[in-house]
This record gives C-alpha cells, structure tokens and sequence, in this order.
C-alpha cells in the first residue's frame, strides 16, 4: 500500500507548477512549461517552479 501512495504523490506533483508570482498551482505539461505556452490564469505571467516535496 505504501508504494500505492508513493506512486499517487509523484503522479500529482509530477506536472504541477508553482507561479513564483501568485503561488498558483498549475498543472501543465513540463514540455510546455519549457516551451512557455502556459501562463498562470491569474496573473498571466510564465514564471513557474516545479512542486518538490523534501
Ligand atoms: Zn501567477
């Protein structure tokens, strides 16, 4: 069970972006993060930082 919920918590914070703006979460392809094709809805801006859990 307990690599269940490991592969879960990867699986969610795999794609998800932090703006470094607002701090909305945004889940997005890393292809088009890179890319810069996905904008924070709330502030339109394209500065993001990947979610690390320590
Ligand atoms: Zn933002």
């Amino acid at each position: 069970m307990a690599t269940k919920i490991l592969v879960a918590q990867t699986r969610l914070f795999k794609n998800v972006f932090v703006c470094k703006n607002c701090n909305a979460k945004m889940r997005a392809d890393p292809k088009k993060i890179a890319d810069g094709t996905i904008r924070c809805r709330k502030c339109k801006k394209r500065a993001f930082k990947t979610i690390r859990k320590k």
